[in-house]
C-alpha cells in the first residue's frame, strides 16, 4: 500500500532539526548561483560587492566544474570597506571593468559581507550612473544573493527574474501590453530551465527546434561555459542570450519555466512575464524521466500545433525497451539522492520510472516544498522514502547508515561518503570536481533518461562484478 507523503516525510521540522550550523554543506553559495546565471548573457560579466576571495572562491568551483574560464569581477572590500562601507569601492570597480572588459551587460550579485552591512546598493547604482563613468556603462542588473538567506539555486533563480525585471521595459499602458495575434505568432518562447548543465540545455535547444518554435533561453551559458578552444584569448566568451532578446521578452508567445519548488515560488521570471507582460506562463516539472518529458513535449506540441516528431517518439521508445532489458538489475534497489531541491525531484522522478526506490531525498534547500514536488512528480513513493530538507552531509551520512543505499547520485561532494559506505556514486548536477566532462552530463530529455539509466545500472553491474569471487563476464 502506498502511503500519504505526510506519514513518512520528515519534512515540516526543517528549520528546528537543522540548525544553521553545517557540517559539510549539501548547498553552495548564493552569489555563486548568480554568477552562472549571469555568465548565461551574451557578453555579460558577473561582478560581486564584497571581499576578493568570494570571487577567488566561485570562479575556482566554476572552473573546476565547467573547465573554462570564468572571470568574476569585485569591489574588493577593505577594513575600513567593512566598517564605513564599500560604495566607492563598488563605483571604481564598475568603471574599471567598462573599460577592461566593455561588456555588453554587468551582472552584480552581492555578498554576506555587503548583505550584512546592508549596503544599499540599488542607491549606489543610481550614484554611480549620474557620473560620466556610469553614463559610458551598459545596463547593470542588480540582485540581493546573501548566502544566510539561501542557496546557490536561490541566487541562480533570482538573477534570471531580475534580468527580466530590468531588461524587459515595463507596458506603457494596459492597452499596448495586449498582444496582437499576428505578432504573437513569430513571438519566441520563452525557457528558463534553471540550473541545467551546458550539455541540457543543448538539448532543450534541439528539443524546441523540433517543434519548429523560435526560442529565447535564459540563461544560455551552452557555449560560454562549453565551447571550443580558441585561438586567441576571449575576456568574455562568445555565445550566451542576447540583452536585446531579453529586453523582448515582453512578446514572448508563451513561457516556460522548469522546477517543481520553483513552481511554489511566488515571484520568478515566469510571473513576472506573466503578471506584467500578460505572456502566459507554463510551470513545469524539469524534464527528467520519461513523464516529466512528456508533459514538457506535450506542452510544445500543443503551443506549435505540430504532433511529436517521429525521432523523438523513436527516442522514447528506446528508452522504455532499455528499462524492460535493465529491469532485473535496478529492480528495487536503493539510492540516496541529494542536491539541489529541483534536482532531487528530477532524479527521484526518474529512478521511480524504472523501479528503484529513493530511499533518502536529501537539500540543503530549505523551501519546505521538496516533499509537495517529490508527491508530484514522483506518486509512487511510499514510506521507505526519507526526505530532508536544509540538510548537510553529516545528516545524510547519518541517515545512511541504517538506510543502506545501493548507491548515491548527486553531486561529487558526496564521494567521501559514497566511499566510505562502499557503493557506487553516480555523478551528476553540480559540481562535479573529481572527473571531467561535468559540464556534459545529459539529465534532460529522453536522451538524458537514457543517459543516466545506462550509467546507473552499469555502475551496479561494476559493482556486482568486483564483489564475486569468481567475477562474470557475462551478466
Ligand atoms: S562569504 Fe558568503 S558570499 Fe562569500 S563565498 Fe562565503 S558564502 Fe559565498
Amino acid at each position: 500500500m502506498i502511503a500519504p507523503v505526510e506519514s513518512f516525510s520528515k519534512v515540516g521540522d526543517g528549520e528546528e532539526a537543522y540548525p544553521n550550523a553545517a557540517t559539510n554543506a549539501c548547498k553552495l553559495c548564493n552569489p555563486l548561483g548568480a554568477c552562472l546565471a549571469f555568465r548565461g548573457v551574451k557578453g555579460a560579466i558577473p561582478f560581486l560587492h564584497g571581499s576578493q576571495g568570494c570571487a577567488t572562491y566561485i570562479r575556482r568551483y566554476l572552473i573546476s566544474h565547467f573547465r573554462e574560464p570564468m572571470d568574476i569581477a569585485a569591489s574588493n572590500f577593505s577594513e575600513s570597506s567593512a566598517v564605513f562601507g564599500g560604495a566607492s569601492n563598488l563605483k571604481a570597480g564598475l568603471a574599471n571593468v567598462v573599460v577592461q572588459y566593455q561588456p555588453e551587460l554587468i551582472g552584480l550579485a552581492t555578498t554576506c559581507l555587503s548583505e550584512t552591512i546592508g549596503e544599499d546598493v540599488p542607491g549606489h547604482l543610481r550614484d554611480f550612473g549620474a557620473t560620466d563613468a556610469g553614463r559610458s556603462a551598459p545596463p547593470i542588473v542588480s540582485v540581493s544573493t546573501a548566502s544566510f538567506r539561501g542557496t546557490h539555486a536561490d541566487g541562480f533563480h533570482n538573477a534570471v527574474r531580475a534580468l527580466v525585471e530590468n531588461l524587459v521595459p515595463a507596458p506603457l499602458s494596459e492597452i499596448s501590453n495586449l498582444r496582437s495575434p499576428i505578432a504573437a505568432s513569430g513571438a519566441p518562447l520563452a525557457l528558463f530551465p534553471g540550473m541545467a548543465s551546458p550539455a541540457d540545455l543543448r538539448e532543450l535547444k534541439r528539443l524546441v527546434a523540433a517543434f519548429q518554435l523560435p526560442l529565447t533561453l535564459l540563461p544560455d551559458y551552452s557555449e560560454t561555459l562549453d565551447g571550443p578552444s580558441w585561438a586567441d584569448y576571449e575576456k568574455l566568451p562568445s555565445g550566451g542570450t542576447p540583452v536585446a532578446a531579453i529586453r523582448a521578452l515582453g512578446q514572448a508567445r508563451g513561457a516556460v519555466e522548469f522546477g517543481r519548488v520553483l513552481a511554489g515560488a511566488a515571484h520568478t521570471a515566469a510571473t513576472v512575464l506573466a503578471t506584467r507582460h500578460a505572456v502566459p506562463a507554463h510551470r513545469l516539472g524539469t524534464p527528467m524521466g520519461l513523464r516529466e518529458t512528456d508533459r514538457f513535449l506535450d506542452l510544445l506540441a500543443s503551443l506549435s500545433g505540430l504532433p511529436l516528431p517521429t525521432d523523438l517518439a523513436t527516442e522514447r521508445g528506446r528508452l522504455i525497451d532499455s528499462w524492460v532489458d535493465g529491469h532485473k538489475y535496478v529492480f528495487e534497489k536503493r539510492a540516496l539522492v541529494y542536491g539541489e531541491e529541483d534536482l532531487v525531484v528530477g532524479l527521484a522522478a526518474l529512478l521511480t520510472e524504472f523501479g528503484i526506490v529513493p530511499v533518502l531525498c536529501a537539500s540543503g534547500g530549505r523551501s519546505r516544498r521538496l516533499a509537495a514536488a517529490l508527491r508530484a512528480a514522483a506518486p509512487e513513493l511510499d514510506e521507505r522514502t526519507v526526505i530532508r530538507e536544509g540538510a548537510d552531509f553529516a545528516d545524510i551520512a547519518a541517515e545512511a547508515e541504517t538506510l543502506k543505499p545501493d548507491f548515491l547520485i548527486g553531486s561529487s561532494k558526496g564521494y567521501g561518503l559514497a566511499r566510505k559506505l562502499g557503493v557506487p556514486l553516480i555523478r551528476c548536477g553540480f559540481p562535479v570536481h573529481d572527473r571531467i566532462g561535468g559540464q556534459r552530463i545529459l539529465h534532460v530529455g529522453y536522451a538524458g533518461a537514457q543517459s543516466l539509466y545506462d550509467r546507473i545500472v552499469n555502475a551496479l553491474l561494476d559493482r556486482k562484478q568486483e564483489d564475486s569471487s569468481i567475477g562474470y563476464s557475462y551478466l
